[in-house]
């Protein structure tokens, strides 16, 4: 990709601030070639990738640098676009908001630098892969399990601040950051909760401090660059019963709701289960050309073939209860009494105990064969997520899952979503599968994707993550009072960011400087 600059930075100013960052980090670490610039790309860029360009890279290598690094850009007044490992796939990858943005990488960031088993935390630099972390675990034989995404390439810190989850009971990965360590936008440093104390033996244990609590300011945010994260992470348990069901029919997900709400609620059910369609199965062993080579989405009856042939329902369900083997058992009772309510099928049974391999657990053990959906539509593949919140309930669910499912057939995309039931809430995410050089395609898909939104927001839902593309967007679905959210987060923005060289435009915030980019 050939250089585009930072809005109102002379080609001079910015090889300046190039040679300032590398006096910080050392030449190497400055990646400013157009080769360079490809790797920083959205890898799954749905037909918007002009819209994405970064300038170059810079990757510190310690708290000090990302200070150093921080400095310099308010100098120059050049934006940095931080990342842990970039591998946010479907909401834009490694690849900034504003063309023109210096990726900030803290990648060579990857010291684990505590892990405490009694009291079931780690404190982790940004770099630290699910599978790294995983790996530390094993190694140094500590029971303690993380939670991890479907796909874990990424980062333990970049997954908890996009508000990522998996699927133990620890599977809200933001619910568990407890400290942080944060450079601000001006280049000081701050700690939170009583990590602001230099002596705290607290900092991983007592979330809140003195005083307004700050974690949270920081998860999709661009008011700072984390640089330390502590995370709680789940004591290993006695044992696991998983309980797997498939449902046959496309209304079955109604009740489905309704019956493990409650549980869910009362922690019969502690982990937050998925309920998802079958493609999401099938797209990962398969290619769509296999069973169908017309336009349009695929239909209902080929579907119906496809399902019997992997042994599928239209929906699957995987739950798994953590915990004693006797409670496990009960807990189990009761939620096969509140299926029976509905259906003759009976879950499948899969139990694992302290010892057994943990790969049979439901453990987060961390895996990327999930990406393989990408080859669904064959050519160089990609996918864009769409993850409305909605109320648990089988009316909600149903009206969305219909409404979604017409409106992805109107284009002529096969229907890909799940459910995933916390307590209160159900995140709802579809993907639609595209292959990137299909311009036709993708073009329709953006078009889906802002459909879609305003379809949603008209019910008075909002999605919990979006792509790059879709940021104004959303924040924009956030409307109360002529937009007061928006205003208050660009005041504290404009605060602490005078010069906006942190991450303009992320999460719809745009600072003073750059708030004409506004989509
Ligand atoms: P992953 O490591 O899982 O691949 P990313 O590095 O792609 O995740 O991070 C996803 C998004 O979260 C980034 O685009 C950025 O907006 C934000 N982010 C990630 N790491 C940091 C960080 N250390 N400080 C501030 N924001 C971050």
């Amino acid at each position: 990709m050939p250089l585009v600059l930072p809005p109102n930075v002379s080609e001079k100013n910015f090889q300046k601030a190039l040679d300032a960052f590398a006096g910080v980090v050392g030449r190497q670490w400055v990646l400013a070639t157009d080769e360079d610039r490809n790797t920083y790309m959205d890898i799954y860029a749905p037909g918007d990738a002009d819209e994405h360009i970064p300038s170059a890279a810079v990757g510190p290598q310690s708290a000090e640098e990302v200070q150093a690094v921080v400095r310099i850009a308010n100098e120059y007044k050049v934006p940095l676009w931080p990342i842990s490992r970039g591998k946010n796939l479907g909401y834009g990858a490694a690849a900034p908001r504003m063309s023109g943005t210096v990726v900030l990488d803290l990648g060579r960031m990857k010291r684990i630098l505590d892990v405490n088993e009694r009291f079931g935390y780690c404190l982790i630099e940004p770099g630290v892969g699910f599978f790294d972390l995983f790996a530390y675990l094993q190694e140094h034989k500590i029971p303690l399990w993380m939670s991890v995404p479907a796909n874990a390439w990424g980062s333990v810190v970049g997954n908890a601040l996009e508000r990522g989850y998996g699927y133990t009971p620890y599977g809200d990965n933001t619910r568990n950051i407890c400290g942080m360590e944060i450079v601000l936008p001006n280049g000081d440093m701050v700690r939170t909760g009583t990590g602001a104390m230099s002596n705290s033996p607290c900092w991983q244990l007592f979330k809140y401090g003195f005083g307004p609590s700050w974690d949270q300011v920081f998860v999709q945010s661009n008011f700072g660059v984390v640089t330390k994260l502590g995370m709680w992470l789940m004591p290993e348990p006695e044992a696991t019963l998983g309980l797997n069901i498939q449902l046959p029919n496309p209304d079955d997900v109604g009740w489905a709701v309704d019956q493990l709400q409650p549980l869910r609620l009362s922690g019969v059910l502690q982990q937050s289960p998925s309920i998802g369609n079958s493609l999401r199965i099938v797209a990962a062993q398969s290619q769509r050309s296999q069973w169908y080579q017309g336009d349009g989405a695929m239909p209902d009856d080929v579907l119906r073939t496809v399902l019997d042939k992997f042994n599928l329902g239209w929906w699957n369900i995987n739950l798994r209860l953590y915990g004693y083997d006797d409670v496990n058992e009960a807990h189990a009772k009761i939620i096969k009494a509140a299926f029976a309510k509905h259906t003759q099928k009976q879950f499948e049974i899969v139990k694992w105990h302290r010892g057994d391999p943990i790969a049979d657990s439901g453990a987060g053990v961390p895996s990327a064969t999930a990406l393989q959906i990408i080859n669904w539509r064959g050519g160089r593949g990609g996918h864009l997520g769409f993850s409305p919140v909605l109320p648990p309930t089988s009316e909600h669910v149903l009206k969305q899952f219909h409404s979604t499912k017409k409106r992805y057939e109107e284009i002529g995309v096969d229907y890909y979503g799940s459910f995933t039931l916390f307590e209160r809430y159900t995140t709802n995410i579809n993907m639609m599968i595209y292959d990137r050089d299909d311009t036709a395609m993708t073009t329709k898909v953006r078009s889906l994707f802002k459909v879609l939104v305003a379809d949603a927001a008209k019910e008075g839902y909002s999605e919990y993550r979006t792509h790059l593309s879709d940021m104004d967007d959303v924040a924009l679905t956030f409307d109360f009072n002529n937009h007061a959210l928006l205003r208050l987060n660009e005041t504290v923005k404009d605060a602490l960011d005078p010069n906006g060289i942190l991450a303009p435009g992320k999460q719809g915030i745009w600072p003073k400087a750059f708030r004409g980019a506004r989509a």
